[in-house]
Order: structure tokens, then sequence, then C-alpha cells
């Protein structure tokens, strides 16, 4: 009826009338966290399938909104879109590097550790990233290769060119990439070819079913394959049972990431679990 229309039309005006504010309260916000710092980061391990021993460590973004620790999705694509992310991220590699530099002077960073960032298409796109990025590394007086960048198909594929020859810069001082988040973009596999990264992470939502669907377990199979004929280092994402562990050291994934070895946890935390075993 005429009503039931009029009604149905308030409350989409309502609706929107409440996400707008919803969004005008989180602009807001998310300038006064960055003013205040209320960006910090979790580090999860990524470990060797055959040892089960940590080797690198993936650095995730936190937000502290008052007593609520946000997850990035809530406020990553706001970034993105509003192009903070480039502060953003500058100020987690500079956390990070802080963090790096700290375990260095107190004698218990491992050699071949690396901690992994997220690092946005908006990031690397910026004429001054190399720039940044040395800068960032100088002032903490951290060498390159404990860094390494996470990079997503869509990022890297947007501009191929620039992207390569900023990744090769990059590799020159000593860090490392990964193509993040593998499968889930439009990538072309001849892109992929020319891609100098050295990692390739295979996105949680194929590894997920890998026991129990047997068309995720040939892709993942195949995604393995392809990695290693590529000379590539497979990390799988989102590793949760002993059952894809074995299955996955099994069929040759390198390296593995997922709530079955640790959640992401707070730095203090990962360095007292890590690198600091408490005397048996
Ligand atoms: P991502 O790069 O794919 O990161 C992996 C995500 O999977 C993380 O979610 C991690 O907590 C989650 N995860 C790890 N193991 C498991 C598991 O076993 N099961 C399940 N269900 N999930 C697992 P998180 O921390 O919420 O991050 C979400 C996304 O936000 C990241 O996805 C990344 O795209 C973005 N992000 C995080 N930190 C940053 C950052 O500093 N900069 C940028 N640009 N993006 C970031
Ligand atoms: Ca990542
Ligand atoms: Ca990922
Ligand atoms: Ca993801």
């Amino acid at each position: 009826s005429k009503k039931n229309g009029r009604n149905c039309t308030t409350l989409f005006q309502d609706k929107m009338a409440t996400e707008a504010a919803e969004l005008l309260r989180l602009e807001r916000d998310i300038s006064s966290a960055m003013f205040q710092d209320e960006f910090f980061f979790v580090l999860q391990p990524i470990v060797s399938s055959q040892t089960k021993k940590l080797v690198t460590a993936e650095a995730l973004i936190r937000w502290k909104r008052g007593d609520i620790i946000v997850p990035p999705d809530q406020f990553i694509p706001f970034l993105e879109e509003s192009s903070l992310i480039i502060d953003v991220g500058e100020r987690m590699l500079n956390k990070v590097c802080a963090l790096l530099s700290d375990l260095k002077h107190r004698g218990v960073l491992p050699d071949g550790f690396k901690i992994a960032v997220n690092i946005s298409g908006k990031q690397l796109a910026e004429k001054t990233f190399i720039t940044k990025v040395t800068e960032v590394l100088r002032k903490h007086q951290i060498a390159g290769h404990y860094l390494e960048f996470e990079i997503t198909e869509s990022v890297a594929l947007d501009n191929l060119k620039n992207t390569i020859y900023k990744i090769n810069d990059l590799k020159k001082i000593g860090i490392s990439f990964s193509l993040d988040d593998f499968g889930t973009g439009y990538s072309s596999l001849s892109h992929l070819k020319d891609l100098p990264v050295d990692k390739l992470k295979i996105d949680r939502s194929f590894v997920n079913d890998i026991t129990i669907d047997k068309q995720d377990e040939n892709l993942v199979r195949s995604i393995i394959q392809l990695s290693t004929n590529l000379g590539l280092i497979t990390v799988a994402e989102g590793v949760e049972t002993e059952q894809q562990v074995n299955w996955l050291e099994a069929n040759g994934s390198e390296l593995l990431q997922g709530y079955y070895f640790s959640r992401p946890i707070d730095a203090p935390e990962f360095v007292k679990t890590y690198f600091n075993p408490p005397p048996v």
C-alpha cells in the first residue's frame, strides 16, 4: 500500500542519515586518532612448515579507540579512500622500525628475522615512497633486510612498469616483497611472472577448505606448484587446523601463518614469547 511505501522510504532515509552521521563521526575520530597517535600494530608469527619455528612476522594495524580495539576492516577502506593511508602507513613503518631498532640494541634481534608490513597501493604509488623508506631505515639505523613489504595484486598491477621499477629499487637496499591475497584479484599470470616478488601468499579463503573440499585442495596445490615453478616461496595464510598444517607441509608450502600457531599479539608479548624465553 501507499502507506507502507512511505514507511519504507522513511526507514531508508533514516538509515542513510544514520550512515552519514556514522561516517562523519568516523572521519572526525580518525583525524583525532592520527593526532593522538591511537594506531599501533600487533604481530603474527609466520613459521616454517618443516620445523614449525618462527621465520618472520606480519605487522597488522589496530586502532585503540577508547576502550575498544578496532580491526582494520573497519577503518582501512576509509583511510584508503581519503589518502590518509599514506600518512598512517608511514607511521606504521616508523613504529615497526623503532621496534626492530630496540630489539637490535637489546641484542635479541635474530639475523634472518623480518617484519612484513602491508603497503597500500597509494603508498607505493607516491613519488617520494622510496625516499621515505630510506629515511625511516636511516633514522632507526636498521638494515633493509629486516623488512618485507606485502603488496596485493591490484596494487602491483595498477601501474606495472612503475611498480616493478620501485620494487627493484627497494630490493637493492635489502627489502623483500610478497604478493598478498594471491588468487583474489584479477592478476594475469603473465604479470605475475614479471613481478620481482620473493614470496606468494595464498589467501586464507582458499586455505580454509583444503582438507574438506576437493576443488579447493586442487586449487591450492596448483597455486603452490605455480609459485614454486616461478621460484617463489609460498606462504599459506589462515591456517587453523592440524590437518591443514600437515596437508600444507606435505604439499610444499614452505611457510605457514594462522591462528593454529598464534593469533596476532602485541609487540611486547611477541618479543617475550619468541625472543626472550623465560629461564626454565
Ligand atoms: P591481510 O594482509 O590478508 O592480513 C591477514 C589477516 O588474516 C589479518 O586480519 C589476520 O589477523 C587474519 N588472520 C590470520 N590468521 C588467521 C586465521 O587463522 N584465521 C582467520 N580467520 N584469520 C586469520 P586483520 O589483522 O584483521 O587485517 C585485515 C586486513 O587489513 C589485512 O589483511 C590487510 O589487508 C589490512 N591491513 C592490516 N594492517 C595493515 C596496514 O598496516 N596497512 C595496510 N595498508 N593494510 C593493513
Ligand atoms: Ca598481509
Ligand atoms: Ca593476506
Ligand atoms: Ca586479506
